[in-house]
């Protein structure tokens, strides 16, 4: 059942080719119906008769839920709005397509994507700094995430990781839509983290960071303490001098901004701030900022790799406009999107490990 709000949103996008150039995914696959403005016209003939089919579940899932298309928007749509209400009606109507379909049985499996177990991270250390680190950190990212916990060591933060970390919803909540059973695994995350009584909570993944701080609240689940990126919060340490480095020039490199560091929290500045404190003197691609073109989700990449593979792979040709060799990233998803593409010559930096390899 689509909503009358994601209704409005549909009909308002379905003549409107304003932000289409913005669109990642209608830039790899060239094909029309990935245009924000095709979703809404699809969306919009179905409340008006036409029958929601397997082909317009499968067009609701070419989308990377970026914002690139909302943040455009001088009129104030939204797209993923109606696209992830479209995709909880392809979940009732049975017509999820089977690459998808994978994926939500890796979930059941294993809880994660990945269909792998995530590898426990679990420390006790003090409690100023719950660290949730995720299924994308733990498993695709794992030097990051060892690398920030010795960050947090070495600036004297005492930090807990939770055994057995649930999920935050964020996984299934792009491949289903904010239904019941996504809230649930919100309750139950937040249940844990509270029982911890640390007086922040710090996430590896930005978009573990959205969901819990504009989605939570929206369904009545509190996180007591407030959340913080993982970029921002080493940026907080490096300003209050809890953090030094030994000084060192490393060249030239661009700092990428993921979509949710970018759209949500729009903080350009922390990553920023920890490359310079790495040596890095920082160049800007062509997209940057609360425009940057994503490079990819590790939720889509589960279930349409080839199109993320292009996706990253036109970040790779953003970087290359520049005079930069080195594409910088505090993103999990990103690192793991990224990864796969890096072009000969080229180099992709996790600012983390780049942190604490100069870090006194
Ligand atoms: S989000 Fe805004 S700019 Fe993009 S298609 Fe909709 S109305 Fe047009
Ligand atoms: S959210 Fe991103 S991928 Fe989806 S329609 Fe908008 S710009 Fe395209």
């Amino acid at each position: 059942m689509i909503s009358n709000d994601a209704k409005l949103h549909a009909n308002k996008c379905r003549f409107c080719w304003m932000c289409r150039h913005l669109c990642p995914v209608q830039l790899v696959s060239g094909k029309e119906v990935n245009t924000p403005r095709a979703k809404g016209l699809l969306l919009s003939m179905i409340e008006r008769g036409a029958e929601f089919d397997k082909d317009t579940a499968a067009v609701m899932y070419e989308c990377l839920l970026c914002d690139a298309c909302t943040n455009d928007c001088a009129t104030g749509y939204n797209p993923p709005l109606f696209i992830r209400e479209a995709r909880t009606e392809a979940m009732v109507l049975d017509l999820v397509p089977e690459s998808v379909q994978k994926v939500l049985d890796k979930i059941e499996e294993t809880g994660n994507i990945y269909g792998e177990e995530k590898p426990s991270c679990a420390k006790e250390t003090g409690k100023e700094v719950l660290l949730y680190v995720g299924a994308t950190a733990a498993i695709k990212a794992p030097e990051m995430v060892k690398a920030y916990m010795a960050l947090l060591d070495r600036a004297g933060v005492g930090y807990t990781v939770l055994a057995d970390e649930p999920e935050s919803g964020l996984m299934l909540g792009d491949l289903m839509g904010y239904v019941d059973e996504v809230q649930e695994e919100a309750r139950v995350l937040s249940e844990k983290i509270n029982a911890v009584g640390a007086a922040a909570v710090v996430v590896m993944d930005s978009y573990d960071g959205q969901i819990m701080a504009e989605k939570y609240p929206e369904w009545g689940v509190e996180i007591q303490a407030p959340v913080k990126t993982a970029a921002a919060y080493v940026a907080e340490l490096l300003k209050a001098g809890k953090l030094t480095v030994n000084e060192t020039a490393k060249g030239i490199a661009a700092y990428h901004d993921d979509d949710r560091m970018a759209r949500y929290y729009k903080d350009y500045e922390s990553g920023r701030a920890i490359a310079k404190a790495c040596g890095y003197e920082t160049v800007e691609m062509f997209n940057h900022f609360d425009l940057a073109k994503s490079a990819g989700t590790s939720v889509a990449k589960a279930y349409m790799p080839e199109i993320v593979s292009g996706v990253a792979a036109g970040r790779w040709d953003d970087l290359k406009r520049t005079e930069a060799k080195v594409m910088l990233t505090v993103s999990p998803e990103a690192y793991e999107c990224l990864a796969d593409t890096v072009p000969e010559g080229y180099e992709l930096v996790d600012l983390f490990s780049a942190l604490l390899a100069v870090a006194k």
